[in-house]
């Protein structure tokens, strides 16, 4: 049941868990995901960056969409566009039937990032759609554009409650010391930074990109201190390649089987990943 993010946002926030935010490549990731929230009745919010938007294209992503609709049945979730910068993807997901959207300028001066952000929020706004913003600078490689160590800008506490009050954003992505795209978990988090902002934004669901990066136990430390979406890729694309791989040593070439092999995978990790946000059975 396709619902918007503030609504699952909102729940999450006055309680102890957070809401895991899921990357799909194509249909076999968006199965494997909705099966995991099946199981555990848990919502979720299912997501799709900038090339995987220009790999499949809004007319079958709008299928998609209305097929994830009927097949998660009454599990409440999300459709969410990943990192967006461009203004016709935002209009052409809308489009498509997008729930929600990621505008991110980030990469901007903090005033141009306000500017664009509050434009972005005026337009998604007009048709119900909320909108996530990004302020600070995630580490590590997003939509291929790579973000080196030394350029990594930690949110500042002042700029995050300016950022939020100017926009009018739904939910707000901070640089707290994680990194896109790391296979190991040896991110470090700035917890005495994620403390500040969530003490002066008590009501704002804060966003962990690059959450693949960052072990367990730092995770729940960070869902108690206002984390309420961990946005999850990086894992998932690791557990669809370890089992395809698997699958395809044995000597199958059909596809049929060693997607099938793929898709379990993603979905047992999916469920650790909800076991580990503490949010199975929040429907
Ligand atoms: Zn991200």
């Amino acid at each position: 049941m396709l619902v918007t993010a503030d609504l699952l946002l909102r729940e999450a926030i006055n309680s102890d868990y957070a809401i895991g935010a899921f990357n799909i490549s194509n249909r076999e990731f968006l199965v494997a995901i909705i099966l995991a929230a099946k199981e555990a009745s848990s919502p979720l919010i299912i997501q799709a960056s900038e090339s995987t938007v220009k790999f499949l294209g809004f007319d079958y992503l709008s299928h998609l969409i209305k097929f994830a609709d009927k097949f998660s049945e009454n599990i409440p979730i999300v459709f969410h566009l990943d990192h967006s910068r461009k203004l016709e993807i935002i209009l052409g997901a809308i489009k498509a039937g997008f729930t929600s959207i990621m505008y991110d300028g980030s990469h901007l001066p903090f005033d141009e990032n306000v500017a664009t952000t509050r434009e972005i929020v005026k337009i998604a706004k007009a048709v119900g759609i909320p909108v996530e913003g990004e302020i600070g600078r995630i580490g590590g490689v997003e939509e291929h554009i790579k973000v080196r160590e030394d350029e990594v800008i930690y949110t500042e506490v002042e700029d995050a409650i300016k950022f939020y009050e100017l926009t009018g954003v739904t939910s707000l992505a901070i640089a707290i010391g994680t990194a896109h795209g790391m296979q190991k978990k040896n991110a470090k988090i700035n917890f005495q930074r994620l403390e500040e902002i969530h003490s002066k934004l008590p009501d704002v669901p804060l966003v962990l990109h690059g959450s693949s990066g960052v072990p367990k136990e730092d995770i729940k430390r960070a869902i108690q201190l206002g984390i309420k979406k961990v946005n999850i890729a990086t894992e998932l694309k690791m557990a669809m390649a370890d089992g395809i791989k698997r699958a395809l040593s044995n000597g199958t070439i059909e596809p049929r089987d060693y997607l099938t092999e793929g898709i379990e995978n993603v979905k047992r990790e999916v469920l650790n990943n909800i076991d580990i946000l503490g949010s199975a059975g929040r429907v």
